[in-house]
């Protein structure tokens, strides 16, 4: 895995919706093979900023490199095919099986996956081969959700983008395909940046925390340095819910 080497770059990234500054003059580089949580309030600018990368968001100045190479000189689809996306809210086609669903990134670029392609990608997220030819409402959340992970891996990326995968997830599910998508990160040695609004998730999973508040990047900083008290009030009052739920639960076997 190639550390020291900067697999996303922000540079002064600006981007407005009308008087509405979604990301606010954003500088930040982000190593490859590190697993990166964006976490803020709804409306900090986390997805924005995300999608700044695969250019579904075109900064109004500043720019955004990948690997080193300004993202507006890359050719959008090959730009997506080297980084992989799970959108917020998954946002599988109703009307295709998994196995469409998982294909469709190569298929748009004209290729097609072999049955088992499908089949090693669905075994990857923990389903069995057997799901290739079901139709999403035929699926829990937790399967969509893990249909998403595996859509966007179909290309074999070496970046992955994640806007808050496991959101609408029971703990027990959100817990396991955390540690899932962890496990995967660090055996493809990709590069993820997830996107959630729980700190416990972040602190759990990631090497680094980016805690976002209007536009801005507020707290850079590792889970150890967030726990030991690091990274300012904003991220002290995200870190603060997860430590006092933890001396409660504590709390209650003494
Ligand atoms: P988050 O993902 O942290 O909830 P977003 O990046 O979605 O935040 O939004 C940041 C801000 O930009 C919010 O004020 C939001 O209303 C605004 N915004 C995001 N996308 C659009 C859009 N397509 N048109 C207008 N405003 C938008
Ligand atoms: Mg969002």
């Amino acid at each position: 895995m190639a550390f020291n080497h900067h697999a996303l770059s922000f540079r002064q990234t600006l981007k407005m919706f009308g008087d509405v500054v979604a990301v606010d003059h954003v500088t930040l580089d982000i190593e490859s093979g590190s697993f990166i949580a964006l976490v803020g309030a709804s409306g900090s600018g986390k997805s924005t900023l995300l999608k700044t990368i695969n250019r579904l968001v075109e900064p109004d100045s500043g720019s955004v490199l990948y690997e080193g190479e300004d993202v507006r000189c890359a050719d959008p689809s090959e730009l997506r095919r080297r980084i992989g996306y799970v959108f917020q809210g998954v946002g599988l086609f109703p009307h295709m099986t998994v196995a469409e669903n998982i294909g469709i990134g190569p298929r748009v670029a004209g290729s097609r996956l072999s049955a088992e392609r499908v089949a090693e990608l669905l075994v990857g997220v923990e389903l069995d081969g057997g799901y290739a030819g079901r139709m999403p409402h035929e699926l829990s959340g937790g399967q969509r959700q893990r249909i998403g992970v595996a859509r966007a891996l179909a290309a074999d990326p070496n970046i992955l983008l994640m806007d808050e995968p496991f959101g609408a997830l029971d703990p027990v599910t959100r817990d396991a395909l955390g540690k899932r998508v962890r496990a995967l990160h660090d055996r493809l040695g990709l590069t993820t940046v997830m996107v959630t609004h729980d700190m416990a998730e972040a602190l759990l999973l990631a090497d680094r925390v980016l805690v976002m508040a209007a536009g801005t990047i507020e707290a850079d900083c590792t889970p150890a340095e967030l726990l030991s008290g690091k990274g300012g009030d904003v991220a002290q009052e995200l870190v603060a819910v997860p430590r006092d739920q933890a001396k409660a639960l504590a709390g209650i076997v003494q």
